[in-house]
């Protein structure tokens, strides 16, 4: 009895690891077949500025419709192109088009936005960093102040070559930011000497802030930090109005949520952009 109840128990253990690591060689081959055949597209979700409600950027957020299997979340396939590298090739086509896009609305008129483009660690520290992204913005013709890119705190692991390599991307005129700040590595003595713009404080703390002490008081923490730091913040995951009543009346910079607009498809910014109230 034993040593059945052990055999199943091992036979058990073992299919499950077996489907596992299936569902992982199936998503990874997919994944390469959906970088050659460019099977991605990007969503925009507006960040605003919270004292005048004007939208200031967007950030660029991949999508993965597969032919078969459906969406397929950031959050499922990100992880895997990162431990495979294939985050180098699509990291690349996403910063291309992001900037690609940009530009273009920007030659129809609209106001000028910064785009958002998120970074993972992996890419942060390739060697051709520099020049890949100093290659895209001469091909693209989008000037580099109106590029952001985010990157988290794991990239502090190293954090004198992270230090340096901020400092160039600072150089080139590109803004950087710090994508779901307050979850990672962020003892506040990292971000002291760091050439960063911006603080992105992570949807975590805003989700309870209007019903939670100890989320407001760490939101409160980081935006004094910051005013002393002199580093703008935003504020992501805003759903709800009175979670944004906090943050105005705390002084908030900017926002990104639920609230403002959902990620939307380029063409759905596009009409957005459009019906935004003529201000000055
Ligand atoms: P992130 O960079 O922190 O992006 C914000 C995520 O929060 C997005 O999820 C966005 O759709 C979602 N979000 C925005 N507002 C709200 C809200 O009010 N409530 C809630 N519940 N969620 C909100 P998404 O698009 O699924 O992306 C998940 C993560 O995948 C991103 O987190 C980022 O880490 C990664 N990711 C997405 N696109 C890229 C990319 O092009 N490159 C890299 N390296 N990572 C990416
Ligand atoms: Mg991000
Ligand atoms: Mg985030
Ligand atoms: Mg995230």
């Amino acid at each position: 009895a034993v040593k059945d109840s052990g055999r199943n128990g091992v036979s058990f253990f073992h299919s499950d690891m077996e489907e596992r690591s299936l569902e992982r060689i199936l998503l990874e081959n997919e994944l390469k077949k959906a970088i050659q055949y460019e099977q991605f597209r990007i969503d925009y979700q507006p960040k605003l500025d919270l004292a005048t409600g004007k939208v200031t950027g967007m950030e660029a957020l991949v999508r993965w419709d597969h032919p078969e299997l459906g969406r397929i979340a950031p959050n499922k396939f990100i992880p895997i192109a990162e431990e495979t590298g294939l985050i180098i090739p699509l990291g690349e086509w996403v910063l291309r088009r992001g900037c690609e896009q940009n530009k273009h609305w920007q030659d129809q008129g609209y106001p000028p936005l910064k785009v958002s483009v998120n970074l993972s660690a992996r890419q942060f520290y390739q060697p051709d960093l520099l020049d890949m992204i100093s290659r895209i913005l001469k091909d693209t013709g989008l000037e580099p102040q109106w590029l952001e890119l985010e990157v988290t705190e794991s990239i502090f692991a190293d954090i004198d070559n992270a230090a340096a390599i901020l400092q160039e991307i600072r150089n080139l005129g590109v803004h950087t930011s710090i994508d779901d700040f307050g979850t990672g590595y962020s003892s506040f003595s990292y971000i002291k000497n760091l050439p960063i713009d911006t603080l992105k404080i992570d949807a975590s703390f805003i989700r309870d802030i209007h019903r939670n002490k100890e989320s407001h008081a760490i939101v409160k923490a980081i935006l004094t930090i910051a005013q002393t730091l002199n580093l703008s913040v935003i504020a992501e995951g805003v759903e709800i109005p009175e979670q944004l009543a906090v943050l105005n009346e705390d002084g908030c910079g900017h926002g990104q949520g639920f609230l403002f607009s959902k990620p939307l498809s380029s063409q759905d910014f596009e009409n957005y952009l459009k019906d935004l109230p003529i201000t000055t």
